[in-house]
């Protein structure tokens, strides 16, 4: 018995359950959730929409991002702002899992949100970018979400 992991929600915007935005937790609150867990040894996970709040979460410590998509996106972030997430996450040794194979399951609703992008044409770049970087990559994919399947949808997301 135990805990394996903590998993921060940290998002703007989170439109499979909440389709309204809703306030993030405190900066403080988020740090000390990491500081915490890591006092008992426990890796901490952090499901983010956004290069600025990875950044955030990599120097408070975070062993992993997820996702760095955002659903609802209504503007592009600042290239430069990844450029940074990368090599801090290549510094700090962060784990990237991108779960592109839940995102792709729910791309519709990307484009019902007129998104100006969608994950082909930003996102995956950008992982590649993540990987060409040095960042450690792993494979993650929401299996048991609604539509999103175990085992194949792992081999999608390979
Ligand atoms: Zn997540």
């Amino acid at each position: 018995m135990g805990v394996d992991y903590i998993k921060i929600i940290v998002a703007h915007s989170f439109i499979f359950i909440y389709p309204e935005k809703f306030a993030p937790l405190a900066d403080d609150v988020l740090e000390a959730i990491v500081d915490e867990a890591h006092k008992s040894g426990t890796w901490v996970m952090a499901h983010i929409d956004s290069a600025p709040d990875a950044i955030k979460m990599v120097g408070y410590g975070a062993d992993e991002i997820n996702h760095l998509i955002d659903m609802g996106l209504v503007e592009i972030p600042d290239e430069s702002a990844y450029d940074e997430l990368f090599q801090l996450m290549v510094d700090k040794e962060t784990w990237l899992v991108p779960t592109m194979a839940i995102v792709r399951t729910y791309n519709h609703l990307i484009v019902e949100r007129n998104a100006p992008v969608t994950i082909d044409e930003y996102f995956i770049p950008h992982y590649k970018k993540a990987y060409e970087a040095g960042v450690r990559m792993g494979c993650g994919c929401d299996s048991g979400a609604p539509a999103v399947l175990w085992g194949p949808s792992l081999h999608a997301e390979l």
